[in-house]
């Protein structure tokens, strides 16, 4: 291992990531040690995937006996961890039925096709248009960011797929002027996540289940990022008393093994008949043993409770915080998806608080040049949120210093 660096990534890789100069090389719960034997804490979280931490034994034990059985055999065959855990989706949930993906972008990509599928099949092929919002993130294949609402995402990739129409979130008025029986789905985050940390009113929510349903429009929660227990309830939706017609799932419901889901009713999945839409590891049964396992622990009430009173906790530090030092603007999120919006001297400068943070020991997040964003294991200690809001505090410290 000792011949390859980060100056191998300059080499080597393609150049459409920066990674930061420091390899890691080993996790534990929410500790990660790099090349040198430098110990961090780890705020975030692998982008909100690893909600048990690194090497969490019941994902470890998971994995491991899974693998000494049977790994891949594609979809010409059902496999025993895809049903169990399809199960305990639907058992858990408004979904009555599940489709398996690799990742976040395939589990919106099988989202909006079905919402195209459902809509033809129901009212005929003029009714295909999506309405999703500005900053909203979907993934990066061609119809996902293309339905995301940040323009950087497509930019020299057009020509993009048509029919799809961005407005202003958290403006029901704006959805309302756009929104008509040629929808065939509203696309949102619950909660964006990339596009800042931006948790939208109640009523708009409740407003946008009204609109879809006014115009015979699917309502799909992208909670790619929101899901699994990161909130504090199992998916957002659940705070919201509005539940939608189709959820995309991934990041955390794997805790680190890449996988997807899409959950939807019966109604609506009767559209994907035999042929229409597919994949050759989706539903695999490694990815889908150590999901099972991740969602055992995670859908536990200790376990859930606790994401809200760490949030509190780490609110109420961040503020004490920014009382020596007035970088922030506002702490925002729920549960452990948390953003500190930078203040208006610090605009544009989420990256030197990341790096200033890192140098420090913690590893933290930005949703954009002005967000610093957390997104810890749900599992995360006391000890460590001290240990990580010092080495944050230190970091602040240097870079208001100059
Ligand atoms: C991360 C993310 C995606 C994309 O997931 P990938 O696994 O990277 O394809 C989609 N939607 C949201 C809300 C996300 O946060």
């Amino acid at each position: 291992m000792s011949q390859v660096s980060r100056d191998t990534f300059d080499q080597v890789m393609v150049p459409n990531y920066s990674p930061m100069q420091m390899v890691p090389v080993k996790g534990e719960g929410s500790r990660v040690w790099d090349s040198e034997g430098k110990e961090y804490i780890d705020f975030a979280g692998g982008i909100a995937v690893n909600a048990l931490g690194h090497c969490h034994p019941a994902m470890v034990n998971a994995l491991t006996e899974q693998a000494q059985k049977l790994w891949h055999m594609s979809n010409v065959f059902t496999n025993e961890p895809a049903l169990s855990l399809a199960q305990k989706l639907i058992d858990t949930t408004f979904a009555e039925k599940v489709f398996f993906a690799n990742s976040g972008g395939e589990a919106n990509e099988a989202a909006f096709k079905l919402a195209r599928r459902y809509a033809s099949d129901n009212f005929g092929p003029e009714k295909h248009e999506i309405i999703a919002f500005y900053q909203g993130f979907h993934g990066r294949t061609l119809f996902t960011v293309s339905v995301g609402g940040q323009e950087k995402y497509t930019q020299g990739f057009e020509p993009l797929p048509g029919g799809i129409t961005h407005v202003e979130f958290n403006n029901l008025d704006a959805l309302k002027a756009a929104i008509s029986d040629k929808t065939c789905a509203v696309v949102m985050e619950p909660i964006q996540g990339e596009g800042g940390i931006i948790v939208p009113d109640d009523s708009f929510v409740k407003g946008v289940r009204e609109l879809c349903d006014q115009h015979n429009a699917l309502l799909v929660f992208d909670e790619v990022q929101t899901g699994m227990g990161r909130t504090g309830e199992l998916y957002a939706y659940m705070h919201t008393g509005v539940t939608p017609d189709i959820l995309s799932s991934a990041k955390s419901l794997g805790g680190g093994f890449p996988i997807g889901a899409m959950l939807t009713t019966e109604k609506v999945a009767k559209s994907f008949v035999v042929g229409t839409h597919g994949s050759t590891y989706g539903g695999n049964p490694l990815g889908c043993a150590v999901a099972a396992a991740v969602f055992d622990e995670i859908n536990k009430p200790e376990v859930l409770e606790q994401v809200a009173k760490k949030h509190q906790y780490i609110s109420e530090k961040l503020m004490a915080m920014n009382e020596r030092f007035g970088v922030f603007k506002e702490v925002r999120g729920r549960g452990l998806l948390m953003g500190a919006a930078l203040s208006d001297a610090y605009q544009g400068r989420a990256r030197d608080f990341m790096n200033a943070t890192l140098a420090e020991g913690a590893l933290i997040l930005m949703a954009g040049p002005n967000v610093l964003r957390m997104a810890p294991s749900l599992l995360i200690s006391e000890q460590e949120i001290d240990a990580g809001l010092a080495a944050l505090e230190r970091g602040i410290e240097k870079v208001v210093a100059g």
